[in-house]
């Protein structure tokens, strides 16, 4: 991001995934700075009536949707109040947007694999992306960080842990890690809302109950993988190709009130940690006006009144989806696409009610178990090992199915 852009014009931004928690968060921070941000297109997908609000209230230059027909139904909303918004719809069209030539910055809001696509032709078309969306990363860790340093794109993680981390980083950390006196990345995790239910009780926990998370406000999808603790075992896979970091360098620590974002150790003994209150607001307005700051307006912690700081260690034996993450981090190549992909499915069962919260893990472990680690080198194996991880975990879901009826 160029210092010419930010004090000539205002930033032009394209937020993939406009409808959903992050997308909300990133519009509220930008309304509050019309000198410096300004939307050039938004994306939807199920919410089109949201979608139509917020292009009244940001007017962009262009909005896109998954199909014609809501194409349609939203450029004629859009025409009645005499918007100038173009309606795109599909895939194609996410990448289209994602990679236009008068965007600055990506915000990668898309939960889940179908953001990939977009989220790489904006590390293509070398934007600077706020990238949210860590399940691209998980898959194509290695492709991504590749076009990024081939077009210089500028991935600023607004993961509110990789947030944390890079903002206690000193420069050079990405060349080598050691040589810039780091010993560990330690990233938080909240617990979720199970941190204290016992193995027996975990088998029968409903959907709504794992998506009530403690301290954050999110979506269902990313509310299931902190229920699970996946969301961690993503997260560090996320670090690892965000800092370099080989995964023994990555640990995790459990820390219920979410006021201590992620923590850097160093080889003197000094550990740097960033605090805030659990808003995405406070690093997706760091990521915004980085290297500069703005007003998220979120109010500062309140140190003397807070509640205490606990940290305990994360139990893998309750949640072993931890565990596997790990396990892939390690095993590298095609396992986290696996991993990724058998989550996915296992998570979207879940949520409508084909299995139990406890099957999500066995039927993650299983996938990985069947299907033989490669090492990847285009994004169409990465494509191919989704969709085979996806298969194999159809399957299961099958299998399982018959045993019950
Ligand atoms: P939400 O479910 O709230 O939002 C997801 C967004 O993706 C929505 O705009 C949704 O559209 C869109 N979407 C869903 N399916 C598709 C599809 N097939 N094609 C195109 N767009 C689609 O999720 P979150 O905002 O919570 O999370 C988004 C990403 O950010 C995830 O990768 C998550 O892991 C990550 N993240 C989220 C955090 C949070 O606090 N929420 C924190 C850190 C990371 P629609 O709603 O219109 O259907
Ligand atoms: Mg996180």
């Amino acid at each position: 991001m160029s210092g010419a852009t930010w004090s000539t014009r205002p930033q032009r931004i394209c937020v993939l995934g406009a409808t959903g928690s992050v997308g909300v968060s990133t519009l509220d921070v930008i309304s509050r700075h019309p000198d410096k941000y300004e939307v050039f297109a938004l994306s939807g997908y199920s919410r089109l009536s949201d979608l139509g609000n917020l292009c009244e209230r940001h007017r962009p230059r262009y909005a896109v949707v998954p199909d014609y027909e809501s194409q349609e139904r939203l450029q004629r909303r859009l025409v009645e109040v005499s918007l100038e918004t173009t309606v795109l719809a599909g895939p194609d069209s996410l990448d289209f947007v994602a990679s236009h030539q008068e965007v600055d910055t990506v915000v990668a809001a898309i939960v889940g694999s179908v953001g990939l696509s977009s989220t790489l032709a904006a590390v293509r078309a070398g934007k600077k992306i706020l990238l949210a969306n860590k399940e691209a990363l998980v898959m194509s860790g290695a492709l991504f960080m590749k076009a990024a340093s081939e077009s210089r794109a500028i991935i600023m993680p607004i993961d509110s842990e990789h947030n944390a981390i890079f903002q206690c980083m000193p420069p050079g950390y990405h060349d080598n890690l050691n040589a810039v006196g780091v010993r560990r990345i330690i990233l938080t995790a909240s617990g979720g809302p199970f941190r204290k239910v016992p193995s027996e009780m975990l088998r029968s926990v409903t959907a709504d109950q794992a998506c009530a998370h403690p301290t954050w406000s999110m979506g269902k999808k990313i509310s299931v993988d902190s229920a699970t603790l996946m969301n961690k075992g993503l997260e560090i896979i996320e670090a690892c190709w965000l800092f370099n970091a080989p995964p023994q360098m990555v640990d995790v620590v459990i820390h219920p009130q979410s006021i201590v974002h992620s923590l850097v150790d160093y080889v003197d003994g000094s550990m740097l940690a960033h605090l805030g209150n659990p808003d995405m607001k406070v690093p997706i307005s760091h990521a915004l006006a980085w290297p500069q700051r703005v007003d998220s307006g979120v109010k500062a912690l309140d140190l003397v009144n807070m509640a205490r700081l606990e940290f305990e260690p994360p139990d893998e034996k309750r949640f072993p989806c931890l565990r596997l993450a790990r396990e892939a981090a390690v095993a590298g190549g095609s396992a986290p696409i696996i991993l990724n992909a058998a989550n996915e499915a296992a998570v979207k069962a879940f949520l409508v009610g084909d299995m139990g919260f406890m099957q999500i893990p066995e039927l993650i472990e299983s996938v990985l178990n069947s299907l033989e680690g490669l090492s990847i080198s285009t994004l169409e194996s990465v494509m191919e090992i989704d969709a085979s991880a996806r298969r194999e975990a159809s399957h299961w879901l099958r299998r399982g199915r018959s045993v019950r009826h």
